[in-house]
């Protein structure tokens, strides 16, 4: 850790297309920009995907899974090895990809920002490296003299699409089940933030995965998005992102060669505080729930709602404490909040905090752009807030916490699944009964019990309702990345 060093001045080494393990220009000859949130400034100009790159894309992709090929031919062992070798080149140039992600994204360069993600990104390399030759089909006992059994084959050329908010971690939850299942993929990065991916891809060279297995793309959604689900060779398509676009992606996913789809999309996660827990270290837990990541995280915790009894003493310490958070410099170690990814977001959230007070909720705190560089917002808190305001029902995806009182359990329940989303959810209490009552009643693909956020390789992630379809990480991630092949061979006489 001693070796971590925040660098403003980061150099950035790759900005093409990464097809068939070469850099390569765009079809088009286009390029884009992308910006520094902290400054606004300019980063760099990438080369921009289109149709034509994904098509490359795909034909490469098709070749390095084609029957007989290194890649479909290498010991599922050997494929483990490659993604070992991944995280280890991840870990060992930690410093490097940490400050590159803190320069495109804003995150704070902290343990808690880019750093974390970079450590998280390799445990995750690590995770699915052991699961590359342990995923097993069965022998069945069918009726009949027969010999039956299934095989968990890869899906094939999997479609990648990656939002801006993790750029790095989301690459990685994506590649790595996809590759230690045997897949081959073709990933979108998201436009505000290409730079790491493709730092990325050149490890992937570098660790030795054959040409054509991983192949990552720079561009836009409406042309380089929707060729790839769009493309009748890609045979599955994951997607994070928005709610809206995980729609159009669905859609074009079954009109195109019914791909199989797996989304993971927005939410407005309820945070339930009851009157008997340490209220300072829960004011704490809450607001790190909803504005970690500056609030830019699908599983937010947005919602806190708080029981009657301690209520105005949780609304006065939640106010405090945001007063104390952090914001600046994303390269100062010791900022929590850097800035929005963009204008279009910082104005959206601006827009949703105007419609908050116009809608009777009370500011706390915060309520306003910071400075007049880059994309900051004010860590805000508002009272007084009902469940049918604006800032009660949509994803802000800001640092925005919305505090709602309660009185009892079945009513929290009940305003808590009043949502079109179920991403996650929290309780904090010292009840085992009421706390296992909320999680096995709550909609929600994660429950977390006296904690918040606690996002691990090894667990599932994903969302009920309209947050998303399929799990990703853990076991259950790899579930989206094979085909169950059932085959069943005639013997002359079956014995037991
Ligand atoms: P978005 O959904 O538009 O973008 C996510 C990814 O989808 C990007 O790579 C984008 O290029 C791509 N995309 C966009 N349109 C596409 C299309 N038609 N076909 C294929 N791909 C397409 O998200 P955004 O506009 O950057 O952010 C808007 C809102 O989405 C945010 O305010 C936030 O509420 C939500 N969001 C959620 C997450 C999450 O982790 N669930 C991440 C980012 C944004």
């Amino acid at each position: 850790m001693e070796n971590l060093k925040p660098n403003p001045n980061v150099e950035v080494k790759f900005t093409k297309l990464f097809i068939n393990n070469e850099w390569v220009d765009s079809a088009s000859g286009k390029t884009f920009p992308t910006y520094n949130p902290a400054t606004g400034n300019k980063i760099a100009d990438l080369q921009e995907a289109d149709k034509a790159d994904v098509d490359k894309a795909v034909d490469a992709a098709s070749k390095a899974f084609a029957l007989g090929s290194t890649y479909r031919t290498m010991n599922a062992s050997d494929r483990g090895k490659l993604l070992y070798r991944l995280a280890d080149l991840v870990e060992r140039d930690l410093n490097y990809i940490a400050n590159l992600e803190t320069l495109d994204n804003g995150k704070a360069f902290a343990p808690h920002g880019s750093i974390g993600d970079t450590m998280f990104s390799a445990m995750v390399f690590r995770y699915y490296a052991g699961w590359a030759d342990k995923i097993c089909g069965k022998t069945i006992p069918i009726d009949g003299n027969f010999f039956s059994y299934t095989r968990h084959e890869p899906v094939g050329i999997c479609g990648q699409i990656i939002p801006w908010n993790y750029p790095l971690a989301m690459a990685t939850w994506k590649i790595a089940p996809a590759v230690a299942a045997g897949n081959v993929v073709v990933m979108k990065t998201a436009e505000q933030t290409p730079l790491t991916a493709l730092y990325l891809a050149s490890l992937v060279k570098e660790a030795g995965f054959p040409p054509g297995v991983v192949n990552i793309l720079s561009g836009y959604g409406p042309t380089a998005g929707a060729a790839i689900t769009a493309h009748p060779g890609i045979n599955k398509v994951a997607f994070t992102g928005s709610t809206e676009v995980g729609q159009i992606i669905m859609r074009a996913a079954g009109e195109s060669n019914i791909k199989r789809t797996t989304l993971e999309l927005g939410g407005k996660s309820p945070c339930v505080i009851f009157d008997d827990v340490d209220v300072d270290k829960v004011v704490a837990e809450a607001q790190e729930a909803c504005m970690t990541n500056m609030g830019q995280c699908c599983v937010a915790g947005t919602r806190t709602f708080v029981h009657e009894n301690i209520y105005d003493e949780f609304v006065a310490k939640s106010r405090e404490l945001a007063k104390t958070r952090k914001i600046g410099d994303p390269f100062d170690p010791t900022t929590k909040n850097g800035p929005q990814i963009d204008s279009e977001q910082m104005n959206k959230i601006l827009g949703l905090i105007e419609k908050g007070k116009e809608q009777g909720a009370k500011i706390e705190v915060g309520g306003q752009r910071w400075g007049d560089k880059g994309f900051y917002i004010q860590p805000t808190v508002f009272s007084n807030v009902s469940d049918n305001m604006c800032i009660a029902k949509e994803e802000i995806f800001g640092p925005v916490q919305q505090i709602l009182k309660f009185k009892d359990l079945d009513e929290v329940l009940r305003r808590a699944n009043d949502t079109t989303y179920g991403l996650g959810a929290a309780v904090f209490t010292k009840d085992i009964n009421r706390a296992l009552m909320f999680a096995h009643g709550v909609q929600a693909g994660t429950v977390w019990i006296n904690s918040y956020n606690h996002v691990s390789a090894q667990s599932p992630f994903g969302g009920y309702k309209m947050s998303g379809l399929g799990r990703e990480l853990g076991e259950y991630g790899l579930q989206n990345y094979v085909e169950v092949k059932h085959v069943c061979v005639s013997l002359p006489q079956k014995n037991s």
